[in-house]
């Protein structure tokens, strides 16, 4: 049996991506659609045999409430609209899955938390590289019982584009009230959020140096590049890079007294290569490619059917955006932050 999903927000990465993947999804299916452009959802809702009275917008999407065939919402908008609509679709009794980063600010992220546990659903961040199996492959490979990176040292993560807000989609990336922020919440994340699952600890330590080219008009309210680095309790160190500036780069290294690995692309949509490297022997690992984000929405399913909390909860993207709003502080004092020790919110099984 499948529980049936609705995606708020019919955007590029939704449309391209999320809603191909249900026909990919064992426990899922998509059954309605919310958006401001009806003949829009209409076309899609054709395309994929979603009934159009099951097509909601902006103004009416809490009547969602009384449509007992949707299950969760899943919410596919600007980052600065990611609050408010998982909010209204918790208390219109609905499960939500909502998009990275998780909202702007950490009382968004508190609010959000709090409106799904008062409704009693479920709330997970998608993050997408925890479902991966080449993402999982390395966590394996670096705190997996084999250890076969020995005991780890040091972490770098790169992740940048060149953002274009000639395209829609990057229109609203450069406006900071709907961004958040530049690239470190929009791809910057994954580095961050890398270092984090690959450790599988948080970090007790935070410096940072941003820099924005000068007179670019797409970084007059956001930042272009973020170079942050984390301390883990355990004493590994983490390099990490964001950048809208540079060309497309998706890269986690991982560096271990008896071994390193090289995942690049780390974070690709389809394509993902892995690389262990020990003494003077480089060799690729193969690993059969999945739909993630097939086995992500079905996580979710399978995690509200057995009553469980999702393995990326709320609580998973509050620290990517707590961590976010410490490194834009530590670039913004050049003083290297200290934090208070704790448990990761992610939930491993
Ligand atoms: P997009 O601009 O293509 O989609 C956003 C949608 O929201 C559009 O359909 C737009 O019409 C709608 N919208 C409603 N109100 C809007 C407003 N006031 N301003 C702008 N748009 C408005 O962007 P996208 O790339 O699809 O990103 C959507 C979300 O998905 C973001 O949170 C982004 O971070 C996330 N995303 C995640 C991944 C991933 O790999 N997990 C990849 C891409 C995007």
């Amino acid at each position: 049996q499948k529980l049936g999903w609705a995606v708020v927000g019919l955007g590029q990465f939704a449309t391209e991506q999320i809603m191909p993947s249900f026909g990919e999804c064992k426990r899922s299916r998509l059954v309605a659609l919310v958006s401001g452009d009806r003949a829009k959802a209409e076309r899609y809702a054709r395309q994929y045999g979603v009934n159009p009275q099951n097509i909601y917008n902006y103004q009416n999407y809490e009547t969602i409430r009384d449509n007992p065939e949707v299950d969760v919402v899943y919410i596919v908008l600007p980052n600065g609209m990611h609050a408010e609509y998982t909010i209204r679709g918790a208390r219109a009794g609905k499960h939500v899955m909502c998009e990275k980063p998780m909202a702007t600010s950490v009382a968004e992220c508190q609010a959000m938390i709090d409106a799904a546990r008062q409704a009693g659903k479920k709330l997970m961040i998608a993050y997408r590289a925890q479902y991966e199996p080449y993402n999982l492959a390395a966590i394996d490979l670096a705190r997996g019982p084999r250890k076969e990176l020995g005991k780890l040292k040091a972490i770098v993560a790169d992740h940048g584009r060149i953002v274009k807000p000639s395209e829609p989609q990057d229109r609203w990336r450069i406006d900071k009230k709907l961004a958040g922020g530049g690239s470190l919440p929009d791809i910057g994340i994954y580095s961050l959020n890398a270092a984090r699952y690959i450790t599988g600890e948080e970090p007790i330590e935070v410096s940072a140096m941003l820099y924005s080219t000068p007179n670019d008009p797409r970084f007059v309210e956001v930042e272009e590049n973020v170079n942050f680095m984390l301390r883990f309790p355990s004493g590994v160190l983490a390099n990490c890079t964001s950048s809208y500036g540079y060309s497309d780069t998706k890269r986690i290294q991982v560096f271990g007294s008896e071994g390193t690995l090289e995942l690049s692309p780390a974070t690709d949509y389809y394509q993902h290569r892995l690389f262990v490297e020990k003494g003077k022997v480089r060799e690729e690992r193969n690993i059969d490619e999945k739909n993630q984000f097939a086995l992500e929405i079905d996580h979710l399913s399978e995690s509200i059917v057995q009553n469980r909390k999702p393995k990326t909860p709320g609580e998973e993207g509050l620290q990517d955006i707590r961590l976010i709003q410490t490194i834009y502080e530590a670039a913004r004092t050049g003083r290297k932050i200290q934090l208070e020790p704790m448990q990761p919110p992610r939930n491993e099984r």
